[in-house]
């Protein structure tokens, strides 16, 4: 019978069905970052249990490292002490760690596929919403609460119900100027920010299948912003190919076998699907979010939707979106003004995000005003784009380029938004205080049209710039 990649990798990784009708699944690779670890570590301790299979647990340093000088001691005391805890956790339950010291440091879901460590067929398990990141090699990935990392690192399995699968099919080709982040953020408005839930998302069609995987990283990022769990992409040339030769992929004889087991694991043709959704990639303009959650946008040329155009149980969020953020209905969401430009975050800090920025940083300045930020999603990144001397036209253009890390997709760290500074954002999340400040104003958006918005000191059309 016809399989999808849910069902087959969901079989390979079932040790049991639990008495709750959950599995009890085998986790292949476990990531973990320095803030929901601390206390899962701790009840090891207090149990006397070691990490199951630190062979198969990595770790690294994101979300509270600072972003100008990552000398220690960090300035901040909390996220000193994060720190202190993840460095000596991480020794002595002997997991391999990717400090600022290692070269490899960076944001969890941006180092994992850039090491090779996030592979096909895989279960990854991470205590972070945007680990369906890892989706886009193939893989099963999802995010996990403190109590649930507690329990993959004393037992490297997890009880888990499994959702029901969408197909969720961008047919067509995109326009110019229209980037992976503009296809995420029409599903996530066509679909609803709850169309997701009880579903993992199985992302096809001709344009995913044509994206690279740096495309493919940004659209499954954001699956837990469409209410989905999880989503992937098929494995397919493209996967096997940003695979081979990265530091922990299988080698020589090893990697043509697990090619092997990659393709396998695809969904066969004629699988069948709990629903399947479809989205004409040739509608799709670049698009901007006017509101507090990733699914209140708007394509660049249009105008902010009055609540009474919307069904009376959407209302009241529409109304509470719109007075937050001081927009009038019907108000154009080109011309915004903008106080902070932010091109980073696991959704779109990689080198391909970073050089489509910087080809619209290269026309022109920053605005005046305007506090604009680049920040790499990993030190693997930051030596990527350096060697191609990004760094240089993103600072001549009055950027600021900043080390590796979370920076200011979360007021974690110094990187946040003051009182109610307008920020656009290449993160994933417009959530009331998401970026530092509890009356920020976080407008999402593709790094292309942040560089945009940060040259014209508003929200542009970047298809105006780069024709
Ligand atoms: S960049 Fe943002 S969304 Fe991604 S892991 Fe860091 S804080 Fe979470």
């Amino acid at each position: 019978m016809a399989q999808t990649l849910l069902d087959k990798v969901w079989e390979a990784h079932a040790v049991r069905t639990l008495p709750s009708g959950q599995t009890q699944l085998f986790i292949g690779l476990h990531l973990v970052h320095e803030v929901t670890t601390p206390q899962a570590f701790s009840m090891l301790k207090e149990l006397g249990l070691p990490v199951r299979m630190p062979e198969r647990t990595f770790g690294t340093l994101d979300h509270i490292v600072p972003t100008t000088s990552q000398q220690r001691p960090y300035g901040d005391p909390l996220a000193e002490e994060m720190a202190v805890h993840m460095l000596r956790n991480a020794k002595d339950f002997g997991v391999p760690l990717f400090d600022v010291d290692s070269g490899r440091q960076g944001i969890v879901h941006v180092i994992g596929p850039e090491l090779g460590l996030s592979q096909p067929g895989m279960t990854i398990a991470c205590g972070d919403s945007h680990t369906a990141t890892h989706g886009a090699l193939g893989a099963i990935a999802f995010g996990i609460g403190t109590s649930q990392v507690r329990d993959v690192l004393a037992t490297q399995c997890l009880a888990m119900a499994k959702p029901r699968l969408r197909q969720v099919r961008v047919e067509g080709a995109l326009a110019p100027g229209v980037y992976a982040k503009d296809v995420i953020l029409t599903i996530i408005r066509r679909l609803g920010v709850k169309g997701g839930v009880g579903y993992a998302y199985e992302y096809a069609g001709p344009v995913i299948e044509r994206m690279t995987m740096e495309e493919r990283l940004t659209v499954c990022n954001m699956s837990i912003e469409g209410g989905a769990r999880f989503g992937y992409v098929g494995p397919d040339q493209t996967t096997f190919d940003y695979v081979k030769g990265r530091p922990y992929a299988p080698d020589g004889g090893a990697f043509d076998r697990a090619v092997t087991w990659w393709k396998a694991v695809a969904t066969d043709a004629g699988a069948s699907f709990d629903d399947v959704a479809r989205i004409d990639g040739s509608t799709i303009a670049p698009v901007v979010t006017w509101g507090i959650n990733p699914g209140q946008s708007v394509g660049v040329g249009e105008r902010i939707p009055a609540p009474e155009a919307a069904p009376e149980d959407e209302r009241a969020t529409l109304r509470e979106a719109l007075a937050f953020m001081g927009f009038e209905a019907g108000q154009p969401i080109t011309g915004t003004k903008i106080d902070v430009a932010f091109i980073g975050s696991c959704t779109n800090s990689r080198l391909s995000d970073l050089r489509a920025a910087a080809e619209v940083a290269r026309r022109g300045k920053v605005a005046k005003g305007v506090r604009a930020l680049v920040v790499p999603g990993s030190q693997g990144v930051a030596q990527a784009a350096e060697k191609e001397g990004l760094h240089e036209l993103f600072r001549a253009a009055g950027f600021e380029w900043r080390k590796a890390g979370c920076s200011m997709c979360l007021g974690m760290n110094d990187d946040k938004l003051r009182g109610r500074e307008v920020c656009a954002s290449s993160s994933n999340r417009n959530f009331i205080g998401r970026q530092g400040s509890p009356h920020g104003r976080t407008l999402l958006m593709s790094p292309a049209m942040v560089a945009a918005a940060a040259i014209a000191g508003a929200i542009a059309d970047v298809r105006e710039v780069v024709r």
